[in-house]
Order: C-alpha cells, then sequence, then structure tokens
C-alpha cells in the first residue's frame, strides 16, 4: 500500500496494486484501501502475477492470471486458485514485490540459547525485554512479529530500563 501510493507520488503515470485474492482478503486497514483509492490507486483484484517481460535491461510488462476464490486454507481465508486460460498482461516499467515478512534467522542463529517462538520470533518477557540467554534483551517485530512503531519504541524503552538495572545489579 505504501508502495503504490508512494510511486505515484513521485510521479507514475499509474500505479496498481495486483493482489491474489479479494478486498475481503486484503492484509491491509480498511481506511489504507480507501486512502489508496481516493489516492487515485488501481487494484487488480483475484490477479496473481506469474512471470515478468522485458528485455535484457528493460522491464516492459507483467504477465497475470486471473484468480478464483476456492476453499478456506490454514489462514481461514478463501484460497485464491488461477482460472487457466485467463492469462493477460500489465504493461509496467517498475514492479514492487511486496509479499509479507518474517523474522530474519540470522540473530538466532549466530546467537545460541535464545528460545525461539513457532514462527521464529525470539520469545521475550514483554516486561523486561530479557530473552532466554543472560543479559540478552529483545523487542519489537522480533519478538511479536509484525506490529507498530509505537509498539518498538515501548518495547525498547522497556529493554532499556531493563538493561541498565542488569548491568548495575552486576557491577554490585
Ligand atoms: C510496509 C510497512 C509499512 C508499515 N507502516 C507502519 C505504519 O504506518 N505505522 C506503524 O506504526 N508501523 C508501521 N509498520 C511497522 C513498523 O515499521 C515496525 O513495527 C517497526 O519498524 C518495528 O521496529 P523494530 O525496531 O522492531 O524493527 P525494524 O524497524 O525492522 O528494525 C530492525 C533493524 O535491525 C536491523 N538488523 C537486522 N538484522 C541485523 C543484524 N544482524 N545486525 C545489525 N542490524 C540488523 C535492520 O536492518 C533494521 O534496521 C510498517 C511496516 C512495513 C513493512
Amino acid at each position: 500500500m505504501d508502495s503504490a501510493r508512494t510511486a505515484l507520488r513521485l510521479g507514475a503515470k499509474e500505479s496498481i496494486i495486483v493482489y491474489r485474492r479479494s478486498e475481503q482478503e486484503l492484509l491491509a486497514r480498511e481506511e489504507e484501501v480507501e486512502h489508496a483509492k481516493e489516492e487515485g490507486i488501481h487494484f487488480q483484484l483475484l490477479t496473481n502475477p506469474i512471470r515478468f517481460i522485458g528485455g535484457d535491461r528493460a522491464l516492459t510488462g507483467v504477465e497475470c492470471i486471473r484468480m478464483e476464490l476456492g476453499e478456506p486454507d490454514e489462514s481461514g481465508r478463501r484460497r485464491p486458485v488461477p482460472i487457466s486460460g485467463s492469462e493477460f498482461t500489465i504493461k509496467v516499467d517498475t514492479v514492487v514485490i511486496a509479499i509479507g515478512n518474517g523474522p530474519h534467522p540470522l540473530v538466532p542463529r549466530t546467537t545460541k540459547g535464545l528460545k525461539l517462538s513457532q514462527r521464529g520470533n525470539i520469545v521475550a518477557d514483554p516486561k523486561t525485554g530479557q530473552t532466554s540467554k543472560e543479559g540478552v534483551f529483545a523487542g519489537g517485530d522480533i519478538v511479536t512479529g509484525a506490529a507498530t512503531v509505537i509498539e518498538a519504541m515501548g518495547a525498547g524503552k522497556r529493554a532499556a530500563a531493563a538493561i541498565d538495572r542488569y548491568l548495575k545489579e552486576k557491577k554490585e
């Protein structure tokens, strides 16, 4: 949503969001969708990109396929199913891929003894940020999963206070 709207503000002639499910399943706040529409973003819903088209250097299009909604998947949302033979091309010169995010495994991989959740987030005490490894504190998205700046700042402040206490106790 941010990328599509920013592209328009930076001078793109047209900005299109391609999404494989319908508006009902869109993982965006309602007002974000409304504001995007007001700003002139076009939505290609129930559409999935299949391949980029272009020469050696320049992108000229994205081949897409129309989708329909099938049975709900493990997320509880209806699974998008491609409609065979419905391929079509959208002319574009820039593509921003936005397919979700998740915890980077580098820190837990290089820091043995960090307890992780099933989703790969670092388990930390919400009041102090203390992790399962003594003297290691964590907060923000890596603990909660995708959340907000305010929550990350709050966790940072609580962890800073806890680190201060930890270091002072160690010194004594
Ligand atoms: C597209 C998008 C739009 C969003 N819009 C909003 C919004 O409107 N309002 C809102 O409140 N929130 C929004 N969020 C969520 C918000 O950005 C996050 O919740 C917040 O940034 C989390 O802060 P953080 O400090 O936990 O993590 P991050 O901001 O992700 O910071 C982690 C930092 O650690 C660095 N890092 C990672 N690994 C290493 C390493 N091994 N060594 C050193 N550095 C490392 C990364 O480069 C990064 O700079 C949005 C998120 C996205 C993706």
